[in-house]
């Protein structure tokens, strides 16, 4: 393994040294990876990358995968897959997965971070289920204005508005620190 390798979270650079480019971030002191990839520091434009690694994977059934939602329909939401059993994919795949029979107001909103277990490829379309405990929803956001949601028994409530709304929210909700940021 190289040397160059860092983990999302890591440290890369100081702010004072590099600007945040390509897969960072600053977090006002120290630039660092947003991604698994390639640590890239630039002397000449003093910008500090992280080159992803080009990974081709497609989710095997039974896999658990975690993805941002890319659209909501009346049945089906359909998720872009970033993560395949804790590993970082960049191959944007997408599965699908029914919500027909949850009885839930908003089961999921566009951008939100879903939990999801594969169950079969048909037809070309990789299909998921929500329908476990810890599967569904790891990350949403208020639907009126955007905000910070806590959750409240079965509900979510936002800390702005006040508005309460429903998910299907995974057991892990609230606990996913880890995803963006690895101490
Ligand atoms: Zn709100």
């Amino acid at each position: 393994m190289s040397d160059n390798l860092v983990f999302p979270g890591d440290k890369i650079a100081s702010i004072e040294e590099y600007e945040a480019g390509h897969n960072t971030f600053d977090d006002g002191d120290m630039v660092r990876a947003a991604t698994m990839g390639e640590k890239d520091l630039n002397k000449e434009t003093r910008i500090a990358n992280v080159n992803h690694p080009k990974l081709l994977s497609i989710p095997k059934i039974g896999d658990i995968i975690i993805g941002t939602v890319a659209a909501v329909m009346s049945s089906m939401i359909a998720v872009t897959i970033d993560y395949i059993n804790g590993k970082p994919t960049t191959s944007k795949v997408e599965c699908i997965c029914g919500t027909r029979n949850m009885r839930i107001r908003n089961v999921a909103l566009v951008r939100d971070i879903a939990v999801l277990k594969i169950v079969a490829h048909l037809n070309g379309t990789i299909h998921a289920v929500m329908d476990e405990k810890e599967l569904g929803i790891i990350f949403t956001k208020c639907r009126k204005c955007g905000g910070k949601v806590i959750t409240m028994r079965d509900a979510i409530k936002c800390t702005d508005c006040s508005w309460i709304d429903e998910r299907k929210l995974s057991s892990d909700f609230g606990k996913n620190d880890f995803i963006y940021l690895r101490e």
